[in-house]
């Protein structure tokens, strides 16, 4: 069983503070993303968990077990590094036998690993070659292949595919999905991609400057943003968030919106702002189409209503032009509340 568990735990450096006071589950099997910007502690946890650093407070427990005293040798956990380390004089095929000839495993078994590890990362045409003959990408995928074939109890991966071009990264991170479901792995995984978080994330954990700020499912916290700091950090475009007095200068509409007590600002995510040509009836203030962006499947559009700018995510190719008039519109249901301090509100 390879659960993952901090309780309380922080980690300083002199004054500055990694990591406060957090307090996670990772279950067995499961597959664990921590988000958040640069700097927000993700890599101290995974150091933290590999047994790297000790923290200050708090505890960590492997399997149910306390490992703060627990050599990393001990810990049985994998890391994929961001930097990936490869052995320059070995081919990618030794690289990836290393872990195991360390370990002292049969060549037989070995050489099973290496064949389905390979297969999995679609590297079996590249295993001859020494690292040098590699692109970034296909040296990313050896490291990942070196880090699979053993066989810990969970896999930690620090922003593992953030050197791939776009398109390999799409690839890979799906791959990746695959892969844990069918090793049937604990894998805990570091981005600072929402995207990434998004799309591989059985669960994640949001950071900010060392402070986990919520833990659920992917849909879950898009939905139910805790705060507006994780409402504008999943999304993109990112989640329209207005001051709440401008709703009264009918720049948007809002049926059945009143004044709720403690709101200062309102959340609508771009697909749930709704844009329509304004007809004198509509009365208020026109908002006005700043700039349209028709990304194929679906377009931006940017809009200034009253005193911000505000963009919509319409599907297809609609016919909206700048400068045109328009009304803007969202369900009440679709909408977030903000206290001055950020929190969500109940709707
Ligand atoms: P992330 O991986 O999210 O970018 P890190 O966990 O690397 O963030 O860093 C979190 C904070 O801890 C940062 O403010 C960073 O400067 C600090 N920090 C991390 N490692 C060290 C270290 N070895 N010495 C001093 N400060 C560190
Ligand atoms: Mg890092």
């Amino acid at each position: 069983m390879a659960e993952i568990a901090f309780h309380n735990v922080s980690k300083r450096y002199g004054e500055a503070i990694a990591l406060s006071d957090a307090s996670f589950t990772v279950n067995d099997n499961e597959f664990f993303c921590f988000f958040g910007p640069p700097l927000s502690g993700k890599s101290t946890i995974l150091r933290l968990i590999l047994g790297l650093e000790t923290p200050d407070e708090g505890e960590i427990l492997i399997g149910g077990k306390p490992v703060n005293q627990v050599s990393p040798a001990e810990r049985n956990v994998a890391m994929v590094f961001q930097n990936l380390a490869l052995f320059p004089h070995m081919s990618a095929a030794d690289n990836i036998r290393f872990p195991l000839v360390e370990r002292k495993v049969p060549t037989i078994q070995i050489e099973r690993k290496l064949a389905d590890v390979a297969a999995k990362l679609h590297i079996a045409h590249i295993l001859h070659k020494a690292p040098a003959q590699l692109s970034g990408g296909e040296r990313q995928r050896v490291a990942i292949a070196r880090a699979l074939v053993r066989d810990p109890a969970a896999y930690l991966m620090d922003d593992p595919i953030s050197a791939l071009d776009a398109r390999l990264r799409e690839e890979t991170r799906v791959e990746l999905k695959r892969i844990q479901r069918e090793l049937g792995k604990t894998l805990i995984y570091v981005t600072h991609d929402q995207e990434e978080a998004m799309s591989v994330a059985d669960r994640m954990a949001i950071l900010e400057e060392g402070h986990i700020r919520q833990i659920g499912t992917p849909a879950d916290i898009y939905d139910r943003p805790a705060s507006s700091y994780v409402a504008r950090l999943l999304g993109s475009p990112m989640m329209n968030i207005l001051p709440s007095g401008l709703i009264a200068d009918g720049a948007i509409s809002i049926p059945g919106f009143g004044a709720k007590g403690d709101i200062s600002e309102i959340g609508v995510r771009p697909e749930d702002i709704k844009v329509r040509p304004w007809s004198a009836s509509d009365g208020g203030n026109p908002a006005k189409v700043f700039e349209v962006e028709p990304l194929g499947g679906y377009t931006v559009v940017t809009v200034d209503a009253g005193q911000t700018r505000i963009r919509a995510l319409m599907r297809g190719q609609p016919d909206i032009r700048p400068e045109t008039k328009v009304a803007l519109a969202c369900d009440t249901a679709r909408v977030h509340y903000f206290s001055k301090a950020g929190a969500a509100l109940p709707r």
